[in-house]
C-alpha cells in the first residue's frame, strides 16, 4: 500500500480522505511511476470538492499532473529510472491520479522530463503553466506580435495567469495584467506586467464593441470577462481562451469577429498530441525565467494539499503550488 488522497462517492455525495491505497487497485497501464511531485490546479480544486463533476470514476485519486521516476515499464519508450512528466489525459478525473506515491498510466501519455527542468520545476509549471504556453503558441501561430499592441492576461495572479504574464513579457509583449487582487500588483510587476487592470473593469456585462486596447489576450476567466476582452481587442487581434474561473458562459456577439476580424483561439491542454506537447515543454524549459518561476511558486506536502481545494476555487491561491510527495 501507499498513501493517497481518495475521493469517494456515498449517499451524502462526494467525500475526500487521506488514506492507504492498495497498489493492486491501481488502474491498468503499461508504466508504473513513483510520483515525486504534483501540483494544485483549479480543476484539482473542483475534483476534491465536487463543486463541478470532474471526477467520473469512484474511488478516484485526484491530481491531474505529476513528475516522477519510472518504476516498471512495458512500454519500450521508457525504462526504470527514467524521469517523466504527465499532464492531462483524464488523470485525476477518469484515471487514478497524482496525489499518491504511485501512479500507473499509459506510456504514450508521458513526456520525458524536459532537459534543464527539475521534477519540482516541471510541476511548478504543471498543467497551468503548460496551458499558458499552449496559449502563447496559439497566438504565435495566429501571427499576432508585440508590434501589433499590448497583450492582456486575465486571472493574472492565478496559476495560468502568472505563467502567462512571465512568458508574454519575456517574448517582448507589453503585458496588461487583470486581477481582482490589488495587493498583488507588485507581484505581477515582478513577473513582467507593465500595467495592472482592475478585473472589475472587465467582469460586468459590457458593450459588444468598445475602445480597442490590446492586440492579444490570454483568458483564464471566461464569461463576461472574455466577452469584454474580445470587445476591446484591436482589429485582426487574437485571444486564446483556456479557462472558466468566472463562468462557463460567454455572453458575446459576433461583432468583434465580423467587424474587427478578431479571432478566438480555443485551448485544450488535456488531449494535446505528443509532438505539440513536447514542443510546448521544450519552449517552457527554454523561455520561462527560473527566478520568476520560483517567485510564483510555493511548496506544500501531500497531506497539506486537501486543505487548499476550497482556497483555489475561492481565488485565494497565488501563482503555483507544488506538492512534494517523495
Ligand atoms: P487559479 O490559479 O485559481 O487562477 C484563476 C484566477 O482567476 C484567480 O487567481 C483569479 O485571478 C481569477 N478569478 C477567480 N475567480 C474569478 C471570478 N469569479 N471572476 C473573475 N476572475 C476570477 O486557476 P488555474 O489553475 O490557473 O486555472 C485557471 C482557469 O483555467 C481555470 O478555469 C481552469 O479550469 C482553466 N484551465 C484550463 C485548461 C485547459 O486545458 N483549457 C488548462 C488549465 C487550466 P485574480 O485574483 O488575479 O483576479
Amino acid at each position: 500500500t501507499f498513501k493517497a488522497w481518495v475521493v469517494e462517492k456515498g449517499e451524502g455525495g462526494q467525500s475526500l480522505a487521506f488514506r492507504d491505497f492498495d497498489e493492486a487497485d491501481l488502474m491498468p497501464g503499461n508504466v508504473t511511476v513513483r510520483v515525486s511531485h504534483s501540483t494544485l490546479n483549479y480543476k484539482d480544486g473542483l475534483a476534491m470538492t465536487g463543486k463541478s463533476p470532474v471526477v467520473r470514476r469512484f474511488p478516484m485519486i485526484p491530481g491531474i499532473d505529476f513528475a516522477g521516476t519510472v518504476e516498471t515499464s512495458e512500454d519500450p519508450a521508457y525504462k526504470p529510472g527514467d524521469p517523466v512528466v504527465l499532464t492531462g489525459w483524464g488523470v485525476g478525473e477518469t484515471h487514478l491520479g497524482a496525489y499518491a506515491e504511485k501512479a500507473r498510466v499509459r506510456g504514450d501519455w508521458l513526456v520525458p522530463l524536459p532537459e534543464g527542468l527539475s521534477p519540482a520545476e516541471a510541476m511548478a509549471i504543471g498543467t497551468a503553466g503548460y496551458t499558458a504556453m499552449l496559449c502563447l503558441m496559439a497566438l504565435d501561430a495566429h501571427g499576432v506580435t508585440p508590434k501589433d499592441g499590448p497583450a492582456i492576461v486575465t486571472g493574472a495572479s492565478g496559476g495560468v495567469g502568472s505563467v502567462a504574464v512571465a512568458l508574454l513579457a519575456r517574448a517582448g509583449w507589453h503585458v496588461l495584467a487583470s486581477t481582482g487582487r490589488e495587493d498583488e500588483a507588485e507581484y505581477l510587476r515582478g513577473l513582467g506586467a507593465a500595467e495592472i487592470v482592475d478585473r472589475n473593469e472587465l467582469s460586468a456585462p459590457g458593450k459588444p464593441l468598445a475602445k480597442e486596447r490590446w492586440a492579444a489576450g490570454i483568458d483564464a476567466v471566461g464569461s463576461s470577462t472574455l466577452a469584454n476582452v474580445l470587445a476591446q481587442t484591436k482589429s485582426d487581434g487574437a485571444v486564446a481562451a483556456c479557462g472558466l474561473a468566472q463562468g462557463m458562459d460567454l455572453p458575446t456577439t459576433v461583432a468583434p469577429f465580423i467587424l474587427r476580424g478578431v479571432s478566438l483561439l480555443g485551448i485544450n491542454s488535456v488531449t494535446t498530441p505528443q509532438p505539440k506537447r513536447r514542443a510546448a515543454w521544450a519552449r517552457l524549459a527554454r523561455e520561462l525565467d527560473r527566478e520568476k518561476l520560483a517567485a510564483m511558486t510555493r511548496t506544500v506536502s501531500l497531506p497539506e494539499i486537501g486543505g487548499l481545494a476550497e482556497e483555489i476555487l475561492a481565488g485565494r491561491v497565488r501563482g503555483r503550488t507544488v506538492v512534494e510527495i517523495a
